[in-house]
């Protein structure tokens, strides 16, 4: 048997997360001898349990679509809440997209998740490390070398052909390339825990998420197995400078400062501890190198209103794998290679960008208001239209669906339009955007 520290693998991996597992199975099953690191231990606690619709055909490629659909509640929609339009609340669900194929998605503890995962790439014989750091990386070789320390601070070096990094918020890579940029556009903070007895949606909404507007930023409820309800909120720097109290009394006094979450969580109890993450939105200069990839969260990280990290991830981690197994098999002239490199980025990069355009006027009342519509003019053809373009981008389906560009393109036109008449009623939201850079 190999000694599992000193051989040379084909592929190393920083991270055994989403993205990190995803590409290392992928990698096996295409024959490769991929190890993963992963500092903790699964399973551990993870925020970022609202998965899309199109993490669906991801999950079923990797084999572990049954043992989600066991751990996991099905979320057939997201619902919105605003305080500024009527109707104040509007509900998207994924069956009205213009892709029929996945009309829900699923609500997952990561903790759960994330270990299926793990072992699912352990089953397809991946050499997994877990308690296990890595602390610094030499790309310099032909051969990658990294140096980490195991639980009891044993350090050990593994080689590999090529290095991916999947470390997540740990960014690893672009903090030792220093390529890691702040996003100036969006420097937003979470605090967050798990509750029970949460008021829940009845019938086929009880596992919808729910999203908030609310005056300093926006809050989320997602519904859990065994009655648990995830819920926090995400606000701009200055909200969170005037916190005075210990961290959960703070995430209480938020929510209750919402009549409709207050309604909701009359009865809720903690369960757990509070979390919370500053300053999060980033990017990587670099997303790939001479035999080596940054995938997930160790490339970017956008703000997760519309639950895209996962699906980000894992998508990535889906494309990259091929990436890696074409590179590795060197079927292709160095030409080429740039070609498929070139390809890859702007893959990653436009479904970022799909979101993107979302997530940087989310606060902004022409948003609201034309995103959130009354029965009566949702039934109109045109409204429906743009509304099912809006529902797939929402669904992780912006790459490649030629149907909604052209939705697309007008519904940002009318959001331009809305905007400008409305501007003084925008003002609100130009005053954050002010705000939020100065803090950034
Ligand atoms: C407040 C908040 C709410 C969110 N809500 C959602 C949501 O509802 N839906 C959604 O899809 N996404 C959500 N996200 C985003 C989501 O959490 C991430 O996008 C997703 O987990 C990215 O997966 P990943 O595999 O890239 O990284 P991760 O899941 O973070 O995995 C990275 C792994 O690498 C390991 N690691 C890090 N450094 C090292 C090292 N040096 N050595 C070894 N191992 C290392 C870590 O322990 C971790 O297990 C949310 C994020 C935040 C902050």
């Amino acid at each position: 048997m190999d000694d599992v520290y000193k051989k040379n693998y084909d592929v190393l991996v920083i991270g055994g997360g989403p993205a990190g597992t995803t590409i290392a199975s992928l990698l096996a099953q295409k024959g490769h001898d991929v190890c993963v690191l992963e500092k903790s231990f699964h399973p551990r606690f993870h925020i970022g349990e609202s998965l899309l619709p199109m993490n669906l055909p991801i999950l079923e490629k990797l084999g572990v679509l049954e043992q989600v659909d066991a751990i996991g509640v099905k979320k057939y929609a997201a619902e919105f809440n605003s305080l500024v339009t009527d109707p104040a609340q509007d509900v998207f669900y994924f069956s009205k997209a213009t892709n029929k194929n996945h009309p829900y998605a699923y609500q997952v503890r990561r903790s759960e998740f994330d270990q299926i995962l793990f072992t699912n790439c352990q089953k397809v014989g991946v050499t997994t490390f877990e308690g296990m750091t890595v602390l610094q990386a030499d790309l310099s070789g032909c051969l990658k070398k990294i140096q980490g320390h195991d639980e009891n601070g044993n350090e050990h070096e593994f080689t590999g052909r090529f290095l991916v990094d999947a470390s997540g918020r740990d960014t690893f890579l672009a903090r030792q390339l220093n390529s890691k940029r702040k996003n100036t556009q969006h420097q937003m903070s979470a605090i967050y825990g798990h509750f029970r007895n949460v008021k829940r949606r009845t019938g086929k909404d009880e596992g919808n998420i729910s999203i908030y507007w609310f005056e300093h930023g926006w809050v989320w409820m997602i519904p859990l197995q065994e009655g648990v309800m995830s819920v926090g909120f995400v606000c701009w720097p200055s909200y969170l400078k005037t916190r005075n109290s210990s961290l959960e009394l703070f995430l209480l006094q938020t929510l209750n400062s919402v009549p409709e979450i207050n309604e909701r969580m009359l009865e809720a109890c903690l369960d757990g501890h509070v979390h919370a993450t500053g300053n999060y939105s980033y990017c990587s200069d670099v997303m790939s190198g001479d035999g080596f990839l940054l995938i997930g969260d160790a490339y970017a990280f956008v703000d997760p209103v519309f639950s895209s990290g996962v699906y980000l991830a894992m998508q990535s981690a889906v494309r990259g794998a091929d990436l890696v197994d074409q590179l590795l098999n060197q079927a292709s002239s160095t030409k080429q290679e740039g070609k498929l490199i070139a390809q890859f980025k702007a893959s990653v990069e436009q479904e970022i960008k799909a979101f993107c355009w979302f997530i940087y006027r989310f606060n902004s009342p022409a948003l609201h208001k034309l995103l959130m519509s009354s029965d009566e003019a949702s039934q109109h053809p045109v409204k429906q239209k743009l509304k099912a373009a809006v529902i797939s981008v929402l669904a992780g389906d912006a790459y490649k669906n030629k149907q909604i560009r052209f939705p697309l393109w007008i519904f940002k036109l009318l959001y331009r339009i809305n905007y400008c008449i409305n501007f003084k009623e925008n003002s609100w939201y130009t005053k954050f955007k002010k705000l939020q850079s100065s803090d950034g």
